[in-house]
């Protein structure tokens, strides 16, 4: 049985007070059976985890440096997302794809840092809308995850993966749950052929209450990493019932 996870990406949004009145509605709730994750930017991460300890919901952050320490400026070390006992990390976030200039060899790399010191990568894949009008979403998905795959079995087995269509991030489109599913079982299927079939596979692009069940239906979607949604608790705390 795959656990379902339900994971909020707060991006570049909040201030100590709005976040203190989201984090303790969130605080308040008691998720029957899925995992619930929260991640603030980096410098809220100690008011996630006072708010947050000693209740089932968890925090993680969004990024995570290559490198453990050093001339690095700006960058934020896995030791430091351990000080304030995340247990989480995304990866390979679109929009640090795109604007950061990231490639899927770096994106496997901070997964494997994330992994070696206790954290949960979420690495995330999706196409853009030119390359699935050109009809080259499986290609352009397999490519993103090779050099994650190529870390081995029980490396993989140990992170969970986010399929976001890049189209769908932000937009107020989603991907129908057909087209999700579709994306998600041909990720099961690469999965299979290193034996991690078993890995969690999220959904993320635009995911509202109003969406979500018929998302989580799907045979291959074991929750979703939500972005706008996860900025408005009774909003996040629907999807999280859902
Ligand atoms: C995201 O940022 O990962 C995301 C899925 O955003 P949104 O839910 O706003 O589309």
């Amino acid at each position: 049985m795959r656990q379902r996870l339900v994971m909020g990406n707060w991006k570049m949004n909040g201030n100590l007070r709005s976040n203190s009145d989201l984090l303790s509605a969130i605080a308040r709730a008691e998720p029957e059976s899925a995992q619930v994750v929260v991640c603030p930017p980096f410098p809220y991460l100690a008011q996630a985890q006072s708010v947050l300890s000693n209740t089932p919901i968890q925090w993680g952050a969004q990024d995570i440096s290559l490198y453990e320490k050093g001339a690095y400026t700006g960058e934020v070390s896995v030791g430091m997302l351990n000080d304030f006992a995340c247990q989480w990390v995304i990866v390979g976030h679109s929009e640090r794809r795109a604007y950061h200039a990231e490639t899927s060899d770096t994106v496997a790399a901070k997964a494997k840092i994330a992994l070696q010191h206790g954290l949960t990568p979420v690495v995330c894949v999706g196409e853009l809308l030119s390359e699935r009008e050109e009809g080259r979403t499986l290609s352009v998905i397999e490519a993103q995850l090779s050099p994650v795959l190529a870390l081995g079995t029980e490396v993989v087995k140990a992170l969970v993966i986010a399929y976001e269509p890049v189209w769908a991030i932000g937009t107020g489109l989603t991907a129908t749950p057909e087209q999700a599913q579709e994306v998600h079982a041909f990720i099961r299927q690469l999965l299979s052929r290193i034996g991690a079939e078993q890995v969690r596979i999220v959904y993320g692009g635009s995911v509202k209450a109003n969406n979500a069940s018929r998302l989580f239906s799907m045979p291959d979607i074991d929750g979703a990493l939500v972005g706008g949604a996860a900025l408005d608790a009774k909003e996040f705390l629907a999807i999280v019932a859902a």
